[in-house]
């Protein structure tokens, strides 16, 4: 498990990020293995990281790819995904990634709004097409996790409310290039709670019913994505607990016969194999704190500034007695601060600095803000 020599990082310009590519191929047999069980489908969201070599990985072991732009419908099918492994969400498509996504005859549209459904029967018509859809349907189910990255709640831009499904269906009866394949949820990402899911469960569960009262049979039931991993002992648990997971979803599903279930990962599959590696360009003795500044910042990482989220910091160079530091980056912004109060061994200029778990939602929400460089991959 991700074993970072500074020998071997040393030769390289900082920052970059670090990826363990055996990391990543344990993390995905794991997955795969559990998901298998139960004859469960899983896509990659390729939003949490979409470097070539990982939407490899993703392919050879057999995941799907789950986009929420037209650009990474492309990205995914570029990497060699079947077009009819990829599924394309989002609460607003532009009418060119609709297209695009149509001329290559995806799997399946998420469809989040009743013009959304309006628009797509009207383009699919113009291309003499039909459109396999599946409804994201908002199940206002808490998640529990930060609220920036909750989705699954009414108040919540995503999806189609309870209320309106009525509605929704007396529409499909007239557009004639739309076929209904099936119900979608994501309800919001790093849940470490999984009587989280159990709730989506319940939900899931009660719309199913109410298709049935109205004679819909739903080939198709995706549950989305959001499992967490544990960003505070990445050494610890390099790796989520898909057996629960998986299992949690086989126990509480009610399913009919022949229903496929699907499931959207990505920062499960994808965070703990990744490091950001940066280092220590001066050390600056504040009133109450030191602070290590790096020659990385929120332009490399932007989950702590956005979220307020936990990175690990650990200093792969120094073996000194440990002193409390803030670790700010070199961005012109407060918030570019990777951790406040954080005990490292007494650090230096040059030191070598590992912020961990940085393999989803960090090298693909990199900015230039700044003007800075991009950032590149090297792969271990
Ligand atoms: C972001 C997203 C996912 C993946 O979420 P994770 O928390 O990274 O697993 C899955 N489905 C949809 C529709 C998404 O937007």
């Amino acid at each position: 498990m991700l074993k970072l020599n500074p020998e071997q990082l040393q030769q390289h310009a900082t920052p970059f990020y670090a990826y363990d590519l055996n990391l990543l191929r344990q993390t995905l047999q794991s997955a795969r293995q559990e998901a298998q069980k139960y004859n469960f489908h899983v896509h990659y969201a390729l939003k949490a990281n979409a470097n070539a070599p990982v939407l490899a990985e993703m392919r050879q072991h057999g995941f799907g790819a789950d986009c929420v732009s037209g650009n990474e419908v492309k990205a995914a099918i570029e990497n060699g995904f079947a077009p009819k492994e990829v599924v394309f969400a989002g609460v607003g498509k532009s009418d060119e990634e609709i297209n695009f996504a149509l001329e290559q005859e995806i799997f399946c549209f998420n469809c989040e709004s009743k013009h959304e459904l309006e628009v797509l029967n009207e383009l699919a018509e113009k291309k003499g097409k039909t459109a396999r859809v599946a409804l994201r349907i908002n199940p206002n189910v808490n998640a529990n996790t930060h609220k920036y990255i909750t989705t699954g709640l009414e108040e919540n831009k995503f999806g189609i409310n309870s209320w309106e499904l009525d509605s929704v269906l007396e529409l499909l009866q007239q557009l004639k290039h739309v076929e209904l394949i099936g119900i979608h949820f994501h309800i919001g990402s790093q849940i470490t709670d999984l009587t989280v899911f159990k709730n989506l469960c319940t939900r899931v569960n009660e719309f199913q019913e109410w298709f049935l009262a109205h004679n819909i049979r739903l080939e198709h039931v995706n549950v989305g994505g959001g499992l967490g991993v544990d960003y505070y002992n990445p050494e610890q648990h390099p790796i989520p607990d898909f057996a629960a997971y998986f299992a949690l979803f086989n126990q509480f599903l009610e399913l009919r016969p022949g229903q496929q279930v699907h499931f959207e990962l990505g920062r499960s599959l994808v965070a703990q194999c990744g490091t950001l590696v940066s280092r220590v360009l001066y050390i600056k003795n504040g009133i109450s704190t030191n602070f290590a500044i790096l020659d990385a910042g929120m332009t490399e990482l932007i989950r702590p500034a956005l979220y307020q989220s936990y990175h690990k910091i650990e200093n792969l160079t120094s073996k000194k007695a440990e002193v409390r530091y803030d670790v700010v980056g070199p961005i012109c912004e407060s918030s570019d601060c990777f951790g406040k109060a954080v005990m490292l061994p007494e650090t230096n200029r040059g030191d070598l600095i590992a912020i961990r778990s940085a393999g989803a939602y960090g090298e693909v929400m990199a900015s230039a803000y700044n003007l800075r460089d991009k950032a590149k991959a090297i792969y271990l």
